[in-house]
C-alpha cells in the first residue's frame, strides 16, 4: 500500500484582490471584468476606510483561526478593475490609506493612466504593478479592444515610460507584464521588447473563453507561443486555461467577497463587508481555508484584467 503525504504548507503572502470598479476606458473583447449596474463602494471615502480597518484589524493585526491556518506573514491589497487607475485622485488615496494600515499595495493596470495622467503618482505607496501589454502593433490592440475612445493606446514606448516613472518614484517596486496570448498575437515575437524592459516577471496567458470566441486559441497554439519565447533568458512565466486557479480572496467593487459557485455557474456573493464584517462576510462565501490552501501557488498578481 502506498501513502501519499500531504504537507502542511502555508502561505508567505495573503492577496486580497479589491476590484475596485468595473469602469475602464479599454473595451477588450475578452474581458470578464463586467458587473452589473454599480454602486461601487469607492464613491465614498469614508466607506473605503471602513473597508481597510476592518480588513486590517481581521486579516492583519487580528489572531483569527484563519490566519493560523495559513500563516501568512504580509497581506497585500491587489487593486483591480476594471482600470483602478480611473478613479483618479481617489485611487492614490486608496493606495496611501493602504499602505498606512500595513498592507502590501498592488495594482493591476493597462497603464494608460500611468502616461497619460495630470495627477503625480504619489511616492512609495506601491509595492508591486502588473501592466497588461498584448501587442505592440497598434491595429492588434485595436482589434483586441485594447484602445480607448479618441483611439488612445499603450504602445510599447509608453510601457517603457511608465515602467521607469514607477521605478523612479515607488523604491523596491517589482514589475510585471501581463500579455493574453489570442488569435490576434500569437504569431507576435515579444522576445527584445521583454528583453529591454527586463520586468520582474512577463506573465503569458492564454486567453479565457470569456468574450468574443474570435480570440481564442487552442492549447497547442498557446504552447508555440511559449516555447517560441523559451530559452532566451526572459522571465517568462506561463499559464494556460487549464492551469488557472483562484489562489486570493476577492472583493466586488460593491464592497462583498465573492468566488466560483461550486455547484453552479457563476459567482456567490457574501452581503457587504461593511455592514456585516470580515467573518460572517467569509462565512457567507462558505470560505475554506483549506481549500484555499490546496489551490495557492505562490504567486503575485493573477488576474487578466487591464
Ligand atoms: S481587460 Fe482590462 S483594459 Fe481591457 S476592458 Fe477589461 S478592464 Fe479594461
Amino acid at each position: 500500500m502506498k501513502f501519499i503525504h500531504v504537507e502542511h504548507k502555508n502561505i508567505k503572502e495573503l492577496v486580497i484582490n479589491w476590484h475596485i470598479t468595473e469602469v475602464c476606458n479599454y473595451d477588450c473583447k475578452y474581458c470578464f471584468a463586467k458587473w452589473g449596474r454599480p454602486k461601487e463602494l469607492h464613491r465614498s471615502l469614508e466607506e473605503i476606510e471602513k473597508l481597510l480597518d476592518y480588513l486590517a484589524s481581521y486579516f492583519i493585526k487580528g489572531n483569527s483561526t484563519l490566519k493560523s491556518e495559513l500563516g501568512y506573514e504580509t497581506v497585500r491589497l491587489n487593486l483591480a478593475g476594471g482600470e483602478p487607475m480611473m478613479l483618479g485622485s481617489t485611487f492614490f488615496i486608496v493606495l496611501m490609506l493602504a499602505k498606512q494600515k500595513g498592507f502590501k499595495t498592488s495594482i493591476i493596470t493597462n497603464g494608460h493612466y500611468l502616461v497619460n495622467s495630470r495627477l503625480d503618482f504619489p511616492k512609495n505607496v506601491l509595492d508591486m504593478v502588473g501592466i497588461s501589454f498584448d501587442s505592440q502593433d497598434l491595429s492588434t490592440r485595436e482589434k483586441i479592444g485594447r484602445v480607448d475612445r479618441k483611439g488612445n493606446s499603450l504602445s510599447a514606448e509608453d510601457l517603457k515610460i511608465a515602467l521607469e516613472g514607477l521605478i523612479e518614484t515607488q523604491k523596491g517596486i517589482k514589475t510585471k507584464i501581463n500579455t493574453v496570448v489570442n488569435s490576434l498575437n500569437n504569431e507576435e515575437d515579444f522576445s527584445s521588447l521583454i528583453c529591454e524592459l527586463k520586468p520582474y516577471k512577463w506573465k503569458v496567458l492564454q486567453v479565457m473563453p470569456y468574450g468574443a470566441d474570435d480570440l481564442l486559441i487552442s492549447k497547442e497554439k498557446f504552447n508555440q507561443f511559449v516555447v517560441r519565447h523559451s530559452g532566451l533568458g526572459l522571465p517568462l512565466f506561463s499559464e494556460s486555461n487549464s492551469t488557472m486557479t483562484e489562489s486570493y480572496l476577492m472583493i466586488d467593487p460593491l464592497g462583498r467577497f465573492y468566488q466560483n459557485s461550486v455547484s453552479s455557474i457563476g459567482y456567490k456573493y457574501s452581503d457587504s463587508i461593511n455592514q456585516c464584517g470580515v467573518e460572517s462576510a467569509l462565512a457567507q462565501i462558505a470560505f475554506n481555508p483549506k481549500t484555499f490552501l490546496s489551490r495557492y501557488r505562490q504567486i503575485d498578481i493573477d488576474v487578466i484584467e487591464s
